[in-house]
C-alpha cells in the first residue's frame, strides 16, 4: 500500500474507536499529540524499507545512512515489523518514549498509546489487502491476506488502489462519521 492510503487506513481506525465511543475524554493537547502518532504509526511498520514514506517524512531521509544502518535490523522488507511480535516490540517501545515524554508533555499517554497500536494494526490490515500478504506469525515463514487466495488481492500502487480502495475508504469514512455525527459531536464538545 502506498503512504496515502495507509494515512487514510490510520485515520480509519481512529475515526472507528471515535464514532463507536471508545474515545475517553482528553484534551485537545492529547488529541492532538494522537491524531500524530496515529499517522507516524500508521507507516511506522514500512521503517523496513530505507526508500518508505515514513524515512522520506523523517530529518534523516529516505536512502540516508541512518536509514541504511537501522533497516537491516528488521531483516528484510514485510518481516519482522509487519508481524504480532512486530507489533509488540514496538507497543514496548512507544510506552518507553512516551514514559521518557511525560517529565515535558502533559498529555495522556494511554490515549497516544492505544492511538500508536491502532495505527499500526492499520498498517498491517491494509497491507493484508495487497498481493504480497503479511507474516502475522512471523518467525513461521507464512503470509497472510485477504481474500486469502493473493491472485485475487490488490497490487501495491495499482490502479485498484488508487482508483477503488482510496475513493472507496474515503466514501465509507464520509458515510461513517455523517451516521455517527452526534457523538462526534460529543467527543469535540468534551475536549477539555
Ligand atoms: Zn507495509
Amino acid at each position: 500500500m502506498t503512504a496515502r492510503t495507509h494515512d487514510l487506513f490510520a485515520f480509519s481506525s481512529i475515526s472507528v474507536a471515535v464514532g463507536r465511543g471508545f474515545s475517553p475524554q482528553m484534551s485537545l493537547a492529547t488529541m492532538l499529540v494522537a491524531l500524530g502518532v496515529t499517522f507516524v504509526s500508521g507507516l511506522a511498520p514500512d521503517l523496513d524499507e530505507s526508500t518508505s514514506a515514513l524515512w522520506k517524512r523523517l530529518p534523516a531521509g529516505s536512502g540516508s545512512i541512518l536509514s541504511k544502518v537501522v533497516t537491516p535490523v528488521f531483516g528484510s522488507h514485510r518481516f519482522i515489523s509487519h508481524s504480532l511480535i512486530g507489533t509488540w516490540l514496538f507497543g514496548l517501545l512507544l510506552r518507553h518514549i512516551l514514559m521518557w515524554t511525560q517529565s515535558f508533555l502533559l498529555v495522556d499517554i494511554n490515549i497516544i498509546w492505544w492511538s500508536g497500536i491502532l495505527g499500526y494494526g492499520s498498517h498491517l490490515v491494509a497491507d493484508s489487502l495487497t498481493r504480497e500478504g503479511v507474516p502475522y506469525f512471523w518467525p513461521i515463514p507464512v503470509k497472510f491476506g485477504f481474500p486469502p487466495i493473493s491472485f485475487f488481492r490488490i497490487k501495491t500502487g495499482g490502479r485498484i488502489e488508487k482508483y477503488i480502495v482510496f475513493p472507496g475508504l474515503l466514501l465509507i469514512n464520509a458515510g461513517w462519521i455523517y451516521f455517527h455525527y452526534s457523538i462526534y459531536v460529543a467527543f469535540f464538545r468534551g475536549l477539555k
